[in-house]
């Protein structure tokens, strides 16, 4: 059980190359999560030797997403630490060091191989049906060759001596044993031409420095381990524990991908979820409290993560369950929260969702407070708001004329329904919900209509849809005088269609 580890002192090191997707979010919060419930320290480093990959939005990203998830790291780029700079390019001299002390203790050599002598070769072994793989030319050259193409100007690497045969293995946290033949793995390079290290020397030495005790990282990095076991005993240096966290997956079982619908962590703030929501869900993707208790705060999550529940298989990305769970995040939120979640969303300009542009800035929030209640159990997102209550903010709504008459109605009977509600509406007092629905129920007696049928006309005519909120509260919320006005103006659209015969 994790409560009885000690302090673990885990990493994020994402490669500013894009905008941080699901999968890189979870092994943000494996990491996060483990470092909490063991009072440890959570570390972001950013790896970004690949300089070719660099994206500079990506960095903002990076931050934005774990901030809006809540998870915050105790030493980190912008925060600093006993360990800073947190960001690999800045690191440089660290990864050189370390990899000519590699070449001094004769782990590791320079090699003058060029591109195009690298790309001849693989181009035999394709033609051979041979598997691409550096051939260790580089291990013969000799000093004073090395020196000579160094002069000239060629690109000069350093690649770690490989074993041509035995094996190596390691004890992964998730998936137990794993071994690995040596004849597999060429001698890889660890500085490049460019004196910037490759990934695989870089976290190690970094991992090591800033005293990592567990790298939980994606189980797409488990082929690459071997190369990091040859480096650490290399280096002389331990292993950190190893946690490979299972793959994920979309419902059809193929790589998570667009398809699957949004794939990075802003994308869903921007789609209507919240923080909370997205964090529990995401914790479910590949971990379990070993129960089936899905809905978890925060803190129970931090209180029953373990290691020991991450699962080996891979885990299913489920949007249909991710919104489920928003909505009871949502259900669970007080009234002012939920406002204080829907108006940014309401008050984006119409064009990018939010309410008709006609609807005055700022939204009334006292307004809207009052109109929660009525759709606070069925809302399942936040952008579901201008969508769902819109028509109580707008001016005026369009019915489309052949929604207005309910089931087994002519337009005939709509329009006498409609007549008849109209003299009810602006005469009845007080317009208040109980009062409203004795009143129409007496109506609908009166002209010998069922109440369905009244009630239908009347709230496509008010609401523009068919499906709204209970409907004498969304008449008494909109107020009588513009209840009237929607009536009318819905009576005025069905006698045009009858004149135009459409
Ligand atoms: N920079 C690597 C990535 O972006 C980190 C892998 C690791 O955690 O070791 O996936």
């Amino acid at each position: 059980m994790t409560d009885s580890i000690p302090p673990v002192r885990v990493r994020y090191a994402p490669s500013p190359t894009g905008i941080p997707h699901i999968g890189n979010i979870r092994t943000a919060l494996f990491n996060w999560l483990l470092a909490r419930n063991t009072n440890g320290q959570f570390i972001v480093r950013f790896e970004d030797t690949d300089r070719s990959r660099y994206d500079a939005r990506s960095e903002r990203a990076i931050f934005e997403s774990l901030e809006w998830l809540g998870l915050d790291w105790d030493e980190g780029p912008d925060t600093g630490g006993p360990h800073a700079p947190y960001v690999q390019s800045e690191r440089k001299q660290t990864y050189i060091d370390a990899a000519e002390r590699l070449v001094n203790s004769g782990h590791a050599y320079y090699d003058d191989t060029t591109p195009e002598q690298l790309q001849e070769l693989r181009e035999r072994q394709r033609a051979a049906k041979q598997p691409p793989r550096y051939d260790g030319r580089g291990r013969h050259r000799s000093p004073e060759e090395i020196e000579e193409s160094r002069q000239a100007g060629l690109p000069i690497t350093i690649r770690l001596k490989v074993p041509d045969h035995g094996t190596v293995s390691f004890e992964d946290a998730v998936k137990g044993k794993i071994s690995f033949e040596l004849k597999e793995i060429d001698d890889f390079v660890i500085l490049k031409s460019d004196q910037m290290p490759t990934y695989h020397l870089a976290h190690i030495v970094d991992d090591q420095a800033m005293g990592i005790t567990h790298v939980i990282r994606a189980d797409e990095w488990i082929s690459s381990t071997p190369r990091h076991l040859l480096i650490h005993e290399a280096l002389s240096i331990e292993l950190p524990i190893y946690v490979h966290v299972p793959l994920i997956l979309g419902k059809d079982r193929s790589k998570l991908s667009k398809r699957h619908g949004a794939t990075s962590a802003l994308e869903y703030r921007d789609q209507g979820y919240l923080p909370d929501a997205v964090f529990n869900f995401v914790a479910l993707l590949g971990w379990s409290p070993g129960d089936d208790t899905e809905v978890m705060s925060r803190d129970e999550i931090v209180r029953r993560f373990s290691i020991d529940r991450i699962n080996d298989s891979p885990a299913i990305f489920d949007n249909g369950k991710l919104e489920w769970m928003n909505g009871v995040y949502i259900r669970n939120m007080s009234v002012d929260a939920l406002v204080g979640e829907l108006l940014p969303f309401m008050e984006r300009p119409e064009s990018d969702g939010g309410l008709p542009d006609s609807v005055t800035r700022p939204i009334d929030r006292d307004y809207l407070k009052q109109l929660i209640p009525l759709v606070h159990e069925r809302l399942k997102l936040l952008t579901e708001g201008t969508e769902t209550l819109g028509f109580f903010f707008a001016d005026n709504v369009n019915p489309a004329v052949e929604d207005l008459p309910g089931k087994k109605m002519d337009a005939d009977m709509t329009e006498r329904a409609l007549d008849a509600a109209l003299e009810l509406c602006r005469g009845v007092a007080p317009f208040e919900p109980e009062h409203l629905e004795t009143e129409y129920r007496a109506l609908a007696e009166n002209i010998e209509m069922k109440p369905g049928q009244l009630f239908s006309p009347i709230r496509v005519a008010i609401t523009g849809k068919s499906f709204a909120p209970p409907l004498f509260d969304t008449m008494s919320a909109i107020g009588q005088d513009r209840c009237a006005e929607r009536i009318e103006k819905a009576i005025h659209i069905l006698r045009s269609a009858a004149i135009t015969g459409s």
